[in-house]
């Protein structure tokens, strides 16, 4: 019988992979936590309705793209697509605006979409995502955005560019529509299928389309940037402003939406060059019209998701080692220092000190190879002549410096021998 395999679309994250993904996740929490973002974590499945209402059962997501399924009682549930619907009936059912002020959230995760699996596009994936609930201020827009771009700096990525659009509010999207609608109907044969199919149901969303036709004639479609009434166009020229202000350069998009309903003003994507078809690393926007379209009262929001594949793509691209060796690496040989071995290993990792410690009692030349190998700072020998001599040999292993310590004066001065080990890090 052959043996069982993940399913397609599906990956397994082992080490050292899984080093990049903690890196992120800590990069990303120690910025989110310096602006007071929460995290919240919700169910990996929900009712299938709250997607239908929630994404819009005109989109990608929610008509072709969903893991749905009927649990043995018969409720319709759906794995998540994606991490807001479930914030935001979060932040409903649990009554989150009783606790006042502006909600700021954070999660991360897996989120689950039947798409065709391809580089940087899984059936699996992970997001990282902020939301902002509660203000509709510019200031909350922005806000998001240079956190999104301080996380992508943090972790060293260059060769990103910012796309921005205004989607508007519900009128300016009505007027926008009927311009859209005429200016395309003409080319109606020309369009891809969905698109086609879209013209009159959900048109903005063609603007999104990946079809080669299809985006060459959207190139000259209106812009829904002329469609802003008075209301959209002084909030998104405040954005523009806050951007400029904070130093962050981005490109108007006109074409850039978010075609449902609910979405509102602002919306933009992080793109990298470095990432070939799939190049947006953070997607996001308005959604004043959301919480409420959920059963909730009316609230103002805005966030985004970033694709966690794609960034450790990119990461994985750069030389850098997100996460240093180990300080000692411990090899040992003989009856007596194995089990010191273990004992100094224990004794080291309890004084924060990283500690590797070599389970294979092999030559010492083996061992001193592995050593090399790890990364580590500095090599900890144990062998019988130390053991007869109550010694331990210390080696640097980036000079091959070498010097005999007593055991118990190894850890004499935990502060000294912190600053000893610092100093040969750096070099
Ligand atoms: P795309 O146009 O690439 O399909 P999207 O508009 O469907 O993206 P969003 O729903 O905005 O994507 O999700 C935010 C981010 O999540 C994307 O920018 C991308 O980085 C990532 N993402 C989306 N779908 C996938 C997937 N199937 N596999 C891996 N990452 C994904
Ligand atoms: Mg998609």
């Amino acid at each position: 019988m052959g043996a069982i395999q993940a399913i397609r679309g599906t990956r397994d994250i082992l080490p050292p992979e899984t080093n990049y993904w903690q890196w992120v996740e800590a990069i990303a929490k120690g910025i989110l936590d310096r602006a007071l973002y929460q995290e919240i974590r919700t169910p990996i499945f929900e009712q299938t309705s709250l997607f239908e209402r929630g994404i819009g059962e005109a989109t990608d997501v929610v008509g072709k793209e969903m893991y749905s399924f009927t649990d043995r009682g018969d409720r319709p549930i759906t794995l998540r697509p994606e991490g807001t619907a479930g914030v935001v009936r979060a932040y409903i059912e649990q009554n989150l605006q009783a606790t006042g002020g502006v909600q700021r959230l954070w999660y991360t995760g897996p989120m689950f979409r039947y798409e065709r699996p391809q580089a940087g596009r899984q059936r699996q994936f992970h997001q990282l995502g902020v939301e902002v609930l509660g203000s509709a201020d510019p200031r909350a827009d922005v806000e998001v955005i240079a956190l999104g771009t301080d996380i992508l700096k943090a972790l060293g990525l260059s060769n990103l560019s910012l796309a921005l659009n205004s989607v508007g509010n519900g009128g300016d999207r009505q007027r926008y529509r009927e311009a859209l609608i005429s200016y395309l109907t003409p080319f109606k044969d020309e369009l891809d299928p969905d698109s086609q199919d879209r013209l009159e149901r959900n048109p903005l969303r063609i603007l999104d389309s990946k079809a080669k036709r299809t985006q060459e004639i959207v190139q000259d479609a209106p812009s829904i940037l002329d469609h802003l009434g008075p209301d959209s166009q002084r909030h998104f020229d405040q954005v523009q402003q806050l951007l400029t202000d904070l130093g962050i350069a981005y490109q108007l998009t006109p074409t850039l939406v978010r075609g449902l309903d609910y979405y509102t003003h602002t919306a933009f994507e992080i793109q990298s060059s470095d990432l070939g078809a799939q190049a947006t690393v953070c997607g996001g926007g308005r959604y004043d019209g959301l919480v409420a379209e959920l059963g909730g009262p009316i609230t103002p929001a805005v966030g985004w998701a970033m694709g966690l594949e794609r960034l450790i793509i990119l990461l994985q691209q750069m030389a850098t080692p997100p996460v240093p060796g180990p300080d000692f690496y411990i090899i040992s040989k003989g009856e007596k220092a194995e089990p010191q071995a273990l004992i100094l290993a224990q004794q080291l990792r309890q004084q924060g000190f990283t500690v590797a410690l070599d389970l294979s009692a092999s030559a010492f030349g083996k061992q001193f190879k592995r050593a090399d190998k790890s990364g580590a700072i500095a090599c900890l020998v144990l062998g019988e002549g130390e053991m007869a001599t109550g010694t331990v040999q210390l080696k640097w292993l980036a000079s091959k410096a070498q010097e005999t310590l007593q055991l118990e004066d190894l850890m004499g001065d935990i502060t000294e021998l912190k600053q000893r080990l610092a100093g040969h890090r750096e070099k």
